[in-house]
């Protein structure tokens, strides 16, 4: 069986027919590309055929290309691994100029073959930019089915002529959405993008494409570009209009970006640069802009930790295998606040069964209106029915009474962050649940083997972090405690993958990952505040390192009580070891003047009366600036980014982590850190450990002992060793 199947019909029309042998998706590999050039060659060349029709025989068309590809390409190519890339993109071109030619004299543009494209579900990345590359689109009217080009998501752009087809075919400002932003459209809005030609019920999809194909004319295929007097839809760079709009597209990419996205910025380029010239030419700067971003570290990471590894996570790359499949199918959640009613609502869509518990009865209705509210959006969205809001709502039975719990297999505790309370709901859960249920804290703070001391069966006591909204974060935290078994971490995986998020799997230590890195990166954005720093150099550093909020942001957000309280509780714990009292000096003064962030629309920030926010408080650079010069960007940059790299290294030289993949995965879909950076042990590939060695003993001597070098990256330094050279599993996730 070969990826590409041709069979010529009765008309004379060959269908080509794409279904990648053992695999669920088709992906395109070096090889089957040259399977496409055949059929092309086979179908021009003979007479008997009229056109050709490329469809796919799986479910969906096609699923982008098979991204080992271009990591084997550079990895064969040692000395000149750029030239590969460049010749591999090219010979790409070649191969889909010829089906867009498709034999056409190149004069005349008259006696080519039509070729449509029938795209029979899903079709992303390469799968889209072959279906561009032919001369008509035809999709199924499933509404599930989406179309798009990705790549951008995961640090690169589309290569395969997309870019330039793509923005050639709608004019740069409309082309936005789907390139810059890596959108995928429904068949109604992909017609609307011009993404597609023709929307056709399933059953007459290939058979409509085969009407075309038999009825089309010379002028039928002729690409826009191709013909005589082609102009750039909305004006190329010298055009006013067109001017205009490239002015206005980079600002904007800078604007998202903040310049931290190699991809974003290349891909402009490409177009403004690719709109000035003839169509071959065009495609030859997309291949140079492509090559290049492909050599930029960044987007190998960001493939790394993003596609390859995230999905080898959902896939249960570090599941206990020798448990059986443990999917959850009743679940109950104790505490139905802010977290337990999230995590009600993502159990009952994914189809389980739901018993939310509280104390009172109005307490557990209320968080299981969050159900509705949350269904109700969809519906105003056209993104739901009634119907589903129904079924969505009958899978959750709010309620008081612990017996309602019988018959779960998991419980997931999120009462009030109180090792007592969560002690005594231990208890009461355990005198009614079978003896095979599993039972998972939601604590972002408390020890879980400290807690599994109120278990009878601290073997089945596990933790199971969500991050805030539940709904919207996708990662989700599972702790070991120290007696915690196989069978609670295989459940836990199994619902994790149930409710569709992306877990990593931690050993129990204070804050677990997350936010033992993310709590460092907070307290130094403060502590410079306190040092007289000026406030918004401090959060323009962070953003200008791809970090979705500054760190004064982010804490105004989470709430500067929350912060308090937990520097309390810190320093209760850690005792003399405790090295924050110049950060918590701040906190605890904003905290004295009742600004407690976004809630009471006061914190580091100021809010209009509409909630939003206007600036940094200017009573904060009363109290804090000072008249001396500021430090450079760099030096701000480096504190907040070591701040949280050495806690991912420190976690990993402890063995709080036991696999890379998860410390980088975990970082970008935690709490955002810098996804460009494909996360923090990639970040540090990046810059080279004996580097960051060096630069941490510089910042230890500048600014104190938090900076240290640990000791595994002082080690790697000498050897000039990276973290996926020394710890990278990429072949069992690949
Ligand atoms: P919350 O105050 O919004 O909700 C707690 C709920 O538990 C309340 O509805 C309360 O009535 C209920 N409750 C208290 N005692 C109970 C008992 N004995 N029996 C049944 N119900 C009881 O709190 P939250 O923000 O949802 O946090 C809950 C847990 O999740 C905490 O352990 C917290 O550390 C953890 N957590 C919170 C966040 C966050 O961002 N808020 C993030 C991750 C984890």
């Amino acid at each position: 069986m070969t990826d590409f199947t041709y069979e010529v019909d009765a008309d004379g029309v060959a269908i080509v027919t794409w279904n990648a042998p053992e695999k669920s998706m088709n992906v395109l590999t070096r090889e089957a590309f040259a399977l496409v050039e055949d059929y092309i060659d086979r179908a021009l060349a003979d007479d008997a055929v009229k056109g050709v029709v490329i469809t796919s025989g799986k479910k969906d068309f096609a699923g982008g290309m098979d991204l080992n590809v271009l990591a084997n390409i550079r990895a064969e190519n040692g000395d000149a691994p750029a030239q590969a890339l460049f010749d591999f993109t090219m010979n790409g071109h070649r191969i889909l100029r010829k089906l867009e030619r498709a034999g056409m004299d190149p004069k005349t543009n008259k006696g080519g073959k039509p070729v449509a494209c029938a795209i029979n579900g899903t079709c992303a990345g390469i799968g889209t930019e072959i279906a561009l590359a032919c001369h008509r689109r035809f999709m199924t009217d499933n509404p599930k089915a989406k179309i798009g080009l990705p790549e951008i998501l995961l640090g690169i752009f589309p290569g395969g002529g997309g870019t330039m087809r793509y923005s050639r075919m709608v004019g740069a400002m409309q082309a936005s959405p789907v390139l810059l932003e890596g959108k995928m459209l429904d068949p109604k809005k992909a017609k609307m993008a011009q993404l597609v030609d023709e929307v056709v019920e399933a059953d007459n999809l290939v058979e409509a494409a085969r009407q075309w194909v038999l009825n089309a004319k010379d002028a039928d295929i002729v690409k826009p570009w191709d013909a005589k007097g082609w102009k750039m839809p909305g004006g190329a760079p010298y055009h006013p209009a067109g001017f205009m709009t490239f002015v206005g597209a980079s600002a904007m990419v800078n604007g998202k970006t903040q310049g931290a996205y190699p991809a974003a910025k290349a891909l402009l380029s490409c177009v403004y640069e690719g709109a000035m010239v003839p169509f071959d030419t065009a495609l030859k700067i997309e291949a140079r802009w492509f090559t290049s971003i492909l050599m930029n570290p960044s987007s190998s990471a960001m493939i790394r930790s993003l596609f390859i590894n995230k999905q080898a996570l959902e896939k249960g790359a570090v599941r206990p295998t020798d448990v059986p499949d443990q999917s959850v199918k009743k679940v109950g959640v104790l505490g139905a606040g802010m977290m337990g009613a999230g995590i009600a609502l993502v159990s009952a869509l994914a189809g389980i069964e739901v018993v939310l518990l509280d104390q009172k009865q109005e307490a557990a209705d209320k968080g299981k209106s969050y159900t509705t509210a949350y269904m109700d959006k969809g519906i105003a969205r056209k993104k739901a029915t009634e119907e589903k809001k129904e079924a969505v709502l009958s899978k959750i039975t709010a309620t008081t009474d612990y017996e309602a719990l019988k018959g779960c297999d998991l419980i997931v505790e999120a009462v009030f962050e109180d090792p007592s309370i969560k002690a005594t709901v231990t208890k009461a859960v355990e005198a009614v649940v079978g003896e095979d249920c599993i039972f998972a804290t939601n604590t972002s703070t408390l020890p879980i083997s400290e807690l599994a001391k109120a278990s009878k069966r601290p073997e089945q006591f596990i933790g199971i972090h969500f991050f805030s909204p539940v709904d919207k974060m996708m990662l989700v935290e599972i702790i070991k405690g120290a007696e915690t078994g196989d069978r609670a971490v295989a459940k836990s995986l199994d619902f994790v993958r149930q409710i569709r998020k992306t877990p990593i799997v931690v050993n129990d230590a204070r804050f677990f990952y997350a936010n033992r890195c993310i709590i460092p990166y907070i307290n130094e954005g403060i502590r410079m505040v306190k040092e007289g720093i000026e406030p918004a150099l401090i959060e323009n550093a962070a953003k200008l390192l791809g970090m979705p909020l500054g760190p004064l942001q982010l804490n105004d957000e989470t709430s500067i009580d929350l912060g308090v309280k937990i520097a309390k509780a810190t320093k209760a714990a850690m005792g003399d070891a405790y090295d924050n009292d110049e950060a918590d000096e701040v906190l605890f003064w904003l905290f004295d003047q009742d600004r407690l962030g976004r809630k009471s629309a006061a914190g580091f920030y100021e809010y209009d009366e509409k909630g939003k926010r206007v600036g940094i408080w200017q009573g904060l650079r009363d109290k804090y600036t000072t008249d001396a010069e500021d430090p450079d960007l760099i030096m701000v940059q480096h504190r907040l980014m070591f701040a949280q790299v050495l806690e991912a290294v420190r976690a990993l030289e402890e063995g709080v982590l036991e696999d890379i993949r998860e410390g980088d995965v975990g970082a970008i879909l935690g709490w955002g850190f810098a996804p460009w950076s494909g996360g923090p042990l990639s970040w540090l590939d990046i810059i080279g450990t004996p580097y960051a060695a060096e630069r941490c003993d510089q910042l230890a001597a500048e600014l104190g002992e938090r900076f240290a070098t640990p000791d595994l990256l002082r080690e790697m330094a000498a050897k000039n060793q990276t973290f996926y050279g020394r710890f990278g599993k990429e072949d069992a996730a690949a």
